[in-house]
């Protein structure tokens, strides 16, 4: 077979029932090339006929799925993960293309989008119940998790793939439908997904996708034959899916944005840490909701590590995703360099000293692409606007603070708690730092903490609203309900009714 997102097409549809759809509208938007700076193809927004049409698809689908055998449903996942491997390289390429990170990133994303697709090839074991024998009177209480029926995931642009992954194939191995409305600047990679779950032999409807924007996502919101849904993406839209879906009745999980530190203590190696800063800043652009976009430096180190950070991001790398040796790509849409830009600004106006500022970069042969350099601030404090918000560029702040405990209330007091780092080669000081820190990822030396497949993501306060984290066994608990079962034969005829409450 052959795949047509392997070279995406001019305008982006819909995909229900196991084949591309059109659309019953006629709202388009551009997708941008960012590095070229052009539009690349257009995008179709879906409508409330379009949403409406792949839950209907989704539901009819879902009955005779979530009563497939789990061993079977489990192969599907199996063929789909060899699939994602076989053509990882055709989604690392839709990436780089539509997101601006760089072609080995890129490859990188769809590896851990394929290790949650592995954890799910195990869901005959993670759904494996627990069963008592004889609890009284010959009675057996089991419990099992069953599916919820048609589930929602709406992603955002930053990880096409991998984001997408974390929901997709642990709704579906547990027996639900899922609906995929990824992120209008880069759809193509969805529907490549689309075709290799077809191809995997994923019946018609279990997995569909519409492209859009608020509208879309409101439909989703809105149907009554939705029963969840997951969302990544920034803290307000989060707050609103989560308020949403509450009020309809729906099971919701929503993950927001973040602003992540790394603590530099004084017993740290500054050439390890300065490495993992350059690294988990301005790698994907720091267009990443684990990206670092803090350094806390402890004592009397900061000079040092700034200069050590400086030295290092001079010597970065800046181009086409796909240019051999790219360390970063551009940014994602002039919007977005036009709003970190004046991130840029504010943070000169407020007073924080600007060491390496990457406003006016332009990458040769790539004039008219979103490009921003790398951007260091030193001296930055809480109340200045660079601190406080989500910049989602590559913009790193450093803070300076005199002690240890400073720098955990520091953090502490942030409203965002997604990751943190803290390097460091005391043991004492690490444990007291993972324990002590309100944040729901934790990095001991270990600059970005992703949680492996069969762990969970998620951050804490505005980083995330619900009770599950995404994907591991959380994810697994969050696609599905528990039922309790008691059961009982017994020998003979009936001993008449009990009104006394049973107890052994
Ligand atoms: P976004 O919130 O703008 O969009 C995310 C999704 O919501 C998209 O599918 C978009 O179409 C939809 N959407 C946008 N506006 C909407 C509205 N008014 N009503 C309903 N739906 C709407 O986020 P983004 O710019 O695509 O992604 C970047 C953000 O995502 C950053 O804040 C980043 O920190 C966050 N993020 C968080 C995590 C995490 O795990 N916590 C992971 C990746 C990204």
């Amino acid at each position: 077979m052959t795949f047509t997102y392997t070279s995406a097409p001019d305008l982006v549809g819909h995909w229900i029932d196991n084949t591309f759809h059109p659309g019953t509208g006629d709202e388009q938007k551009p997708v941008f090339d960012p590095a070229l700076g052009k539009i690349a193809r257009h995008v179709r927004m879906a409508t409330v006929a379009d949403v409406e049409a792949a839950v209907a698809s989704a539901a009819a689908a879902q009955h005779k799925w979530g009563a497939t055998a789990v061993q079977r449903r489990a192969r599907v996942l199996f063929k789909f993960k060899e699939l994602v491997e076989k053509h990882t390289e055709d989604l690392a390429r839709l990436i780089t293309r539509e997101h601006g990170k760089t072609f080995p990133d890129a490859c990188g994303e769809v590896q851990r989008g394929i290790e949650i697709i592995e954890f799910a090839c195990g869901i005959p074991q993670l759904l494996k119940g627990q069963f008592s024998d004889n609890v009284g009177g010959g009675i057996n209480n089991w419990s099992q998790r069953m599916p919820l029926g048609v589930t929602a995931g709406i992603t955002p642009f930053n990880f096409p793939v991998m984001v997408p992954m974390w929901m997709a194939p642990v709704s579906i191995a547990c027996g639900n439908s899922f609906i995929l409305k990824p992120s209008e600047r880069d759809p193509s990679p969805s529907l490549l997904l689309a075709e290799l779950f077809r191809e995997a032999g994923l019946p018609a409807g279990v997995f569909n996708v519409v492209q859009g924007d608020k509208t879309a996502v409101d439909a989703l919101l809105n149907h009554p034959d939705v029963h969840a849904l997951s969302f990544v993406g920034s803290t307000p839209i989060a707050r609103y899916i989560y308020e949403t879906a509450s009020k309809n009745g729906k099971r919701s999980q929503a993950l927001g944005g973040a602003k992540n530190h790394m603590v530099v203590m004084p017993d740290a190696d500054l050439d390890q840490a300065a490495d993992a800063l350059i690294g988990a800043a301005y790698g994907s652009a720091g267009e990443r909701c684990m990206a670092i976009s803090v350094a806390v430096a402890v004592g009397a180190i900061a000079d040092e590590l700034v200069a050590k950070v400086k030295s290092r991001a001079e010597k970065l790398n800046i181009n086409d995703g796909e240019a051999q040796g790219a360390d970063m790509g551009p940014v994602v849409t002039a919007e977005a360099k036009a709003r970190i830009q004046g991130y840029i600004g504010s943070g000169v106006e407020q007073g924080a000293t600007l060491v390496m500022d990457g406003r006016n970069l332009t990458v040769s042969g790539r004039e008219e692409g979103y490009f921003l350099g790398a951007t260091l601030f030193d001296n930055v404090k809480p109340g200045m606007k660079i601190y406080d918000e989500e910049i989602f560029g590559p913009v790193l702040c450093v803070v300076r603070v005199e002690t240890f405990a400073e720098a955990v209330e520091l953090i502490n007091a942030n409203t965002f708690a997604n990751g943190v780092a803290c390097y460091t080669r005391d043991g004492r000081t690490a444990q007291e730092f993972a324990q002590k820190i309100q944040i729901g990822m934790v990095g001991i030396n270990v600059p970005l903490p992703v949680p492996m497949a069969w762990h969970s993501f998620g951050g804490w306060k505005q980083s995330l609203f619900g009770d599950h984290h995404a994907y591991g066994e959380e994810g697994v608990r969050f696609y599905t309900r528990y039922k309790s079962i008691m059961q009982r034969w017994p020998d003979s005829g009936s001993k008449g009714p009990e009104f006394v409450m049973p107890v052994n």
